[in-house]
């Protein structure tokens, strides 16, 4: 900010104002200010001289005399006539002419003072001058009939009212007069004895007594100055005395918040990007202007007082001599200044020599009668020159304000996080309230389904019941009226003449047999003729000899086709056996769903559809073996011709399917001639076959055994691997899966790659496979669980070491009730040897066992899963940690 040219800080928004000039050398008259700093500035106190024009009683009276005063504004001079022909000059720093308007009496002597008080400093206006010479013109003028006449006072506030902000900013006003030593509150007459109180610290001036009214526009300020100016009439009249011999003090305190004004901007809209600016309390500048009309500076004796006069003179005198004491000793700088000799001193304590920038305007009139006075108050003037002040810019930092707006912020926080933590505890009870909505929706649709699904189940079942019984009677009443089961089933199958067919055939067969019988007869005979007649013929015979060779030969290849023919009739017989047979074991398949009977039975193959339903054909097929010869049937599966070998494959099948004929089938090498037939052969039919046979075969625990001696898990697992059609790998997993029940052969079924052949075939997602090779898991795991309970089996289960694990879990609860069952049981087996308990765990075993322990229909499983989960101390520890009741 700049600062005028005498050192009069200049606001920015105020106009550059002309101010006084010194007379003093320049070195003592101006000190640079910096008044926007804070601490002190130096100011000399600025004195102008303003001359009232000459009034009617002065022109009349005076007019036959020259003025005694003469001005020379432009050189801020003025001379006082001794007589005439001297007179003395005084310079002043504003030298105001009786034309001068109020307008630029205001510029020069008040508006650099109410700068300074709108800055925060303290400023003081006062008037001083015999009375009438124009004190209360200059500065109390409201300005009523004349606007251009108003006065300091009213011009001071109207300037103070632009500069502030009527948000932040206020002013208030006090008014008072001083008389006699008394200091009497023109706002409220009543409080009349005002006490001063000066503050130790500061040395500021207060008036705790006064009334003091905040004024928020110009013209209820204007209206208090009426009501002042109407009082002090009223209390001069009743104290009998005139407004001219008491001081009036219009005291204005302003106060304005400086940087509270951008704060209020930041804190308001970002709070927290300008956090710690924004915790700076607002700067509060607090100016007074004191505005003084003293009084009349008139001498006793002229004013003619007496008695009580006299003592109200002295007093008016006390105040305003004390006045002129005090300045005489701040001029001559000295060492005491007799500021407590009076009210008025002690009241402008801070205004003379203070803290304050003070402006004194001297009135005075033209009339040479009153020369003396004139000169007087001139001299008074230019003493006031000299008095040097201090000023003290008022800032304070606003720590109340700061304090309230940072309680306002805390306040809207705690509500937004009230709201924010309220809205949140909503949205979750919302989210809570949505999910067990959704958890109880779906328990209703489960349970829902799971009714539904029972009872379409029961009708299911209920139906098949019926149709089995249906089926069953139908059977009866056919068995009862026809005693041969697979000619009966072979009618109804649609094959009306099956039987006589059969019986034609047999006839046919016998014929054949006979005729048979007949040329070996004949051979024979023929033979024996030779022979005789080899001996007497035998020099000349040749001829005869090569005849009866010819015949021979000829008799021999008859023969054999003829053999050729029994057997082709034999397979024929057999198809239609075989055929009657598949009609009769319907009902029984559909009985158990897939063909399988029983959980463990090492048997269950033996009515698969090699299944001879017909005790009465029995001894047919077995005699037909007898009467062909087994080894010839078996080495007619080598025949070149394919309609012989799947003949023969078919009755070798058949015939395996008698327990009776396995031994002797096994005993003449046709286990060897099957597996071969397994890998040898491409035609699937032929290893459907042949794979059942197998299967039939290694029903018997001799078998098995041989099966192993003949490398026979080796051609399984490879058909395993590569057979696509399910009824091969049924057969396969069912031939593996009798092997897997056989307790000696564990390790070596294991190590020939058996139990991974079981489980290769899962791949083929047929219910009849997985159902085998479940049977063939369970097989194996009972039989391991047998043998760790007689302690020759250590170390953890082979299943898990082959990687079954997964499949078992997998397929534990497998829709499939029969597939079920076989997992179930090899779970529980499995987990009957603790050994394999960690690996149960990990593997996700553990949910299945009590799941069984739970819901497995078969009570005999759910108690053997119930027994297991309870004695193993690794399963009933991890049950505790997993806070589950079995
Ligand atoms: P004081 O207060 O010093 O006793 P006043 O202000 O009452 O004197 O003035 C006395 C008279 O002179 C009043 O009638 C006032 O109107 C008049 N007067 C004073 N100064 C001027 C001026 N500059 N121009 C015109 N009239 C003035
Ligand atoms: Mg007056």
């Amino acid at each position: 900010m700049a600062s005028g040219r005498n050192g009069f800080p200049r606001g920015p928004n105020l106009r550059n104002s002309s101010s006084f000039k010194s007379k003093l050398p320049p070195s003592s008259a101006v000190r640079r200010s910096s008044p926007g700093a804070l601490g002190a500035v130096s100011g000399r106190v600025r004195v102008a001289v303003r001359l009232r024009p000459q009034n009617a009683e002065e022109l009349e009276a005076d007019a036959d005399f020259a003025d005694c005063v003469e001005l020379q504004p432009e050189l801020k001079r003025l001379k006082l006539r001794k007589n005439n022909w001297d007179s003395d000059t005084y310079e002043f720093d504003e030298v105001l002419t009786e034309y001068a308007s109020q307008k630029r009496v205001y510029e020069v002597v008040a508006k650099p003072v109410v700068e300074s008080v709108l800055e925060g400093y303290n400023g003081t206006v006062m008037a001083y001058g015999q009375t009438g010479t124009g004190k209360t013109y200059t500065l109390g003028r409201l300005g009523d009939e004349d606007t251009s006449a108003r006065g300091i006072m009213v011009r001071s506030l109207e300037d103070i009212f632009s500069n502030i902000s009527q948000e932040t900013d206020t002013v208030t006003v006090s008014y008072l007069q001083l008389y006699m030593e008394t200091i009497q509150d023109l706002l409220n007459p009543a409080n009349d004895n005002i006490s001063i109180v000066e503050d130790q610290k500061t040395g500021d001036v207060s008036l705790p007594g006064a009334t003091v009214v905040e004024i928020r526009d110009q013209q209820s300020f204007v209206e208090l100055l009426r009501i002042g100016e109407a009082h002090r009439f009223a209390a001069n009249t009743k104290l009998n005395t005139e407004s001219s011999r008491s001081h009036a003090i219009l005291m204005v305190q302003v106060r304005r918040s400086v940087l509270g004004r951008e704060n209020d901007f930041t804190s308001e809209h970002d709070v927290s990007s300008n956090g710690v600016n924004s915790f700076k309390p607002p700067i509060i500048r607090k100016g007074k202007l004191v505005v003084v009309d003293l009084a009349g500076s008139e001498r006793i004796h002229k004013s003619g007082s007496e008695g009580h006069m006299l003592e109200e003179a002295k007093s008016i005198n006390l105040s305003l001599s004390a006045l002129g004491k005090c300045i005489n000793a701040l001029a001559e700088n000295s060492a005491h200044v007799p500021v407590r000799d009076s009210k008025l001193t002690r009241l402008l304590k801070d205004s003379f020599g203070g803290t304050s920038r003070t402006s004194l305007v001297i009135t005075i009139g033209p009339s040479p009668r009153h020369r003396a006075e004139t000169a007087s108050t001139i001299l008074f003037g230019q003493r006031a020159m000299k008095v040097e002040n201090m000023l003290k810019i008022k800032e304070e930092f606003d720590y109340k304000s700061l304090s309230k707006r940072l309680e306002i912020q805390i306040e809207k926080l705690t509500a937004e996080n009230e709201r924010l933590q309220k809205a949140c505890e909503d949205e979750v009870e919302r989210i809570k309230l949505e999910a067990q909505k959704q958890i109880s929706e779906a328990e209703r649709d489960c349970a829902e389904a799971l009714k539904e699904e029972k009872m379409k189940c029961q009708m299911d079942y209920m139906e098949s019941i019926k149709q089995l019984e249906e089926k069953w009677m139908l059977n009866q009443t056919k068995h009862a009226s026809n005693g041969f089961i697979g000619t009966s089933h072979a009618a109804e199958g649609g094959m009306p003449s099956g039987n006589d067919e059969v019986s034609e055939l047999k006839k046919l067969l016998q014929n054949e047999v006979q005729q048979r019988k007949a040329a070996e007869l004949e051979i024979k005979n023929l033979k024996d003729c030779l022979l005789k007649s080899m001996k007497p013929e035998l020099a000349g015979g040749n001829a005869d000899i090569f005849n009866l060779q010819k015949m021979l030969e000829e008799e021999s290849q008859q023969r054999k086709k003829l053999e050729e023919e029994v057997i082709v009739l034999r397979h024929q017989l057999s198809q239609l056996t075989l055929e009657a047979s598949q009609t009769t074991s319907c009902p029984d398949r559909s009985r158990t769903g897939n063909g399988f009977v029983g959980l463990d039975s090492v048997s269950s193959l033996r009515h698969l559809q090699f299944k001879d339903a017909s005790d009465g054909e029995r001894p047919s097929i077995s005699n037909l073996h007898e009467k062909v010869g087994l080894h010839k049937i078996l080495s007619l599966l080598e025949s070149d011709d394919p309609n012989v070998r799947i003949h023969a494959v078919k009755v070798v099948a058949n015939l395996a399917a008698e327990e009776a004929n396995q031994a002797k089938i096994v005993e003449a090498g046709g286990l060897s001639s099957l597996l071969m037939l397994l890998r040898s052969y491409e035609d699937e039919t032929i290893r459907r076959i042949a794979a059942g046979a197998v299967a039939n075969l290694a029903m018997n625990e001799f078998n098995q055994e041989l099966i192993m001696a003949q490398g026979g898990i080796c051609l399984l697992a490879m058909t395993a691997s590569d057979a696509e059609d399910p009824q091969t790998l049924r057969m396969v997993a069912g031939a593996v899966a009798n092997l897997c029940g056989n307790d000696k052969l564990q390790t070596r079924l294991r190590s020939e790659g058996g139990i991974k052949a079981l489980l290769g075939m899962v791949r083929s997602r047929h219910p009849d496979v997985l159902s085998q090779v479940a049977r063939g898991i369970a097989n194996f795991a009972k039989c391991e669980s047998r043998a760790a309970t007689q302690g020759t089996k250590h170390g953890r289960s082979l299943l898990i070491e082959d990687g079954a694990l997964p499949w078992i879990v997998q397929n534990a609860n497998n829709e499939a009730s029969l597939i079920r069952r076989h997992v179930e049981l090899a779970l529980c087996h499995l987990a009957q040897h603790e050994v394999n308990a960690n690996d149960l765990i990990s593997g996700g075993a553990l949910w299945e066992l009590v799941r069984i322990s739970r819901d497995c229909s078969r009570d005999d499983i759910r108690a053997l899963a119930c027994r297991t989960l309870t004695s193993s101390p690794t399963f009933v520890a991890e049950l505790r940690r997993l806070r589950i009741e079995v």
